[in-house]
């Protein structure tokens, strides 16, 4: 049996020849590929608009900037991430919130952001960033509700979900990222997420004018666009108008993640599948504390199990090439987020899951054989440790 990761990309000859046709054009660096998939990936999530950027990361950073956070600024997020949901606050000289998760869901708990953003009498709190961790859509509406409440904005992380969605209270399909609630949305094309480019990230909005002010921040904040230029010289001419980055992304990742997008459905249907094999195959076990378990419209990037001595499992796994993972380590607890003041016991519920979690293998190429032999491990580890 060769290695099995918790998760790997899937790369083609359609992505390959795509890869190479680009290679071959005019363009290396953010040409017509671009344009191309970012139309694509805003019809694909519904949003009006869609900015390729160079990573998930760099759309975190320009979200923060475009909603203008600055020193003294107070962000909430979860603490059940990865470290540039929260990192994004920070580049801004802004300070996080972190919200404890709710233990049945994973997600933050919304009821505890209510609490905290009605103990912010000085409203220091701008916005939240929420997560749709292992693919699970949180539930915009209600975040949208508590942000007009209390004047915030969102930024949806939905590095985890694209293509995931939820139903609102009048039945409503809402896709992750469509924009309908939340002012940003932002995804990753890391090799390990649905769809790979290499490195890559994209932001989705329905909102004009966060849109074109991420189209400056993209390049530096320069624009050669004739109807927001102060002045014209001539042919040559561009001004600076923001403090902006180099953020953008090459045409031939554009390229490939294109042609990825093309198959991100029937990879979403796959990955949905073994998540409904894992269920069954663990429901009701008595090493099981609790699992994922099937929801519709998860997007399922990962599925979580939590169990008894999750370490010698783990360890167990790895000795049988089974490299299941653990997402995350509770970002309080990170040494640069405890010398702003975080501790053990902050967040019990994170604290708590990050105990017993573990990521099992899910990817689209993952094969039933595959999947059969890690079941069985899992399975024999608990029977020969009675
Ligand atoms: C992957 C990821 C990011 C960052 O994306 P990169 O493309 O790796 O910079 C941000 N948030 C979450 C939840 C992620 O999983």
């Amino acid at each position: 049996m060769k290695p099995i990761p918790y998760g790997r990309q899937n790369i083609t000859e359609e992505d390959i020849k795509a890869v190479v046709e680009t290679l071959k054009s005019d363009f290396l660096t953010q040409g017509p590929k671009i344009a191309e998939f970012e139309n694509a990936f805003a019809s694909y999530v519904g949003s009006n608009y869609a900015v390729a950027v160079a990573n998930g990361t760099a759309a975190l950073h320009l979200c923060t900037l475009a909603l203008g956070v600055s020193a003294g600024d107070k962000v909430i997020t979860t603490p059940i991430t990865f470290a540039a949901s929260a990192n994004c606050v920070r580049y801004c000289g802004g300070e996080v919130v972190f919200a404890d998760i709710n233990p049945e869901t994973y997600l933050i708990d919304l009821n505890r952001v209510r609490q905290i953003l009605r103990e912010d009498t000085e409203r220091k709190i701008k916005g939240i960033i929420p997560v749709d961790f292992a693919g699970r859509p949180i539930d915009m509406e209600v975040c949208r509700n508590l942000a007009d409440e209390f004047g915030i904005w969102i930024i949806e992380d939905a590095c985890h979900a694209p293509g995931g969605f939820l139903r609102n209270s009048q039945g409503k399909k809402v896709v992750c990222g469509n924009g309908i609630y939340s002012d940003l949305a932002i995804f990753s094309f890391h090799p390990v997420k649905h769809i790979a480019a290499g490195e890559g990230g994209m932001i989705t909005t329905n909102n004009k004018k966060l849109y074109d002010k991420l189209i400056l921040l993209r390049t530096h904040g320069i624009t050669k666009s004739h109807d927001l230029l102060h002045e014209n010289h001539g042919g040559w001419y561009y001004e600076m108008q923001e403090l902006g980055f180099n953020y953008r992304l090459t045409d031939f990742q554009a390229a490939l993640g294109n042609s990825q997008l093309q198959r991100a459905d029937e990879g979403l249907k796959r990955r949905r599948e073994i998540a409904q094999t894992y269920f069954d195959a663990f429901r009701g076990k008595a090493f099981i504390k609790r699992q994922s378990g099937v929801v519709p419209g998860h997007a399922y990037h990962l599925y979580i199990i939590e169990v008894d001595r999750r370490k010698e499992l783990y360890d167990y796994l790895r000795s049988k090439q089974i490299f299941a993972q653990i997402h995350y380590i509770p970002l309080h607890l990170m040494p640069y987020y405890r010398k702003l003041g975080w501790k053990p016991g902050d967040f019990p519920n994170a604290e708590n899951y990050y105990r017993n979690c573990l990521s099992l293998p899910i990817y689209p190429t993952l094969s039933s054989e595959e999947q059969d032999y890690v079941i069985d491990c899992i399975f024999e580890f608990y029977e020969n440790s009675l």
